[in-house]
């Protein structure tokens, strides 16, 4: 017979998506939860920005021009995409339909306008976190100490911030970035607790069947 701690629900695969204006530190939670948990499968997007100094093609990005972004798109090859801080960004789909296939769960960092798009398409799937600094000053500083963009750039992405923050009531959970330790274990927990609802244990009527018949039988 089997024993409760032997019982596995099969589960279906769910969609993390976090986002926040630039700087907040959805990338940074992203990297600290991939390492803790290389279960789950990052997609990657494609986008048509430039690389930065730190970043590698295929692992944060696939860096593409505009003309393949825009066959992509047409061909319905992206889940969604938008136009972000001036450059495109979307989400390839085959890659998450395999994950979500084979049971695994998807984190993405993306924009608001590709979480709606997600929303439309697959809602019940997707669990929407968003992510806010603690101050202005503090956002202003994060992406200035990240010295990855051009001053210009930083001063878009800071006039951005305030259309990306007035979307944050789309989202199912909001976290304030203070203090790192604390966001990554508030995301963890929210891991744990949505991996556990009920609609997306599959396997929860056979097991819930037997415990019934067990329960008739131990009880007649
Ligand atoms: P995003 O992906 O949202 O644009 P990043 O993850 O690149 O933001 O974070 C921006 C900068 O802020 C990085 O240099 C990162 O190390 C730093 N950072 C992220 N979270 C915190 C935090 N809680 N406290 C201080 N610095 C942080
Ligand atoms: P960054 O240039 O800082 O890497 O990203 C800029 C913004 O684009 C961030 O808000 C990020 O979440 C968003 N983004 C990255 N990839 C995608 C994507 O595939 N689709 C959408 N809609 N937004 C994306």
């Amino acid at each position: 017979m089997t024993s409760p701690s032997q019982i596995s629900v099969v589960r279906r695969g769910l969609m993390l998506v976090l986002s926040s204006p630039s700087g907040a530190g959805k990338s940074t939670l992203a990297r600290l939860l991939l390492e803790k948990h290389p279960e789950i499968h990052l997609s990657v997007s494609v986008t048509t920005r430039d690389k930065r100094p730190s970043e590698v093609e295929g692992i944060h990005y696939h860096f593409i021009k505009r003309e393949r972004f825009e066959k992509l798109r047409d061909a319905g090859d992206l889940l969604e995409s938008a136009e972000v801080h001036g450059n495109f960004y979307g989400t390839p789909r085959e890659a998450v339909e395999n994950a979500l296939v084979a049971g695994k769960d998807v984190l993405f960092d993306i924009d608001y306008q590709g979480t709606l798009q997600l929303y439309d398409k697959m809602r019940t799937d997707i669990v929407g976190v968003f992510i806010l600094p603690p101050s202005a000053t503090e956002l202003k500083t994060r992406l200035e100490r990240r010295a990855e963009d051009a001053s210009g750039v930083i001063e878009k992405r800071l006039k951005n911030a305030r259309t990306e923050i007035a979307h944050w009531e789309h989202y199912d959970y909001v976290l304030v970035n203070e203090d790192l330790g604390e966001t990554f274990r508030s995301l963890e927990a929210i891991l744990a607790a949505e991996r556990l609802r009920r609609e997306r244990q599959l396997g929860l009527p056979p097991i819930v069947d037997r415990l019934d018949q067990e329960l008739a039988t131990l009880t007649s």
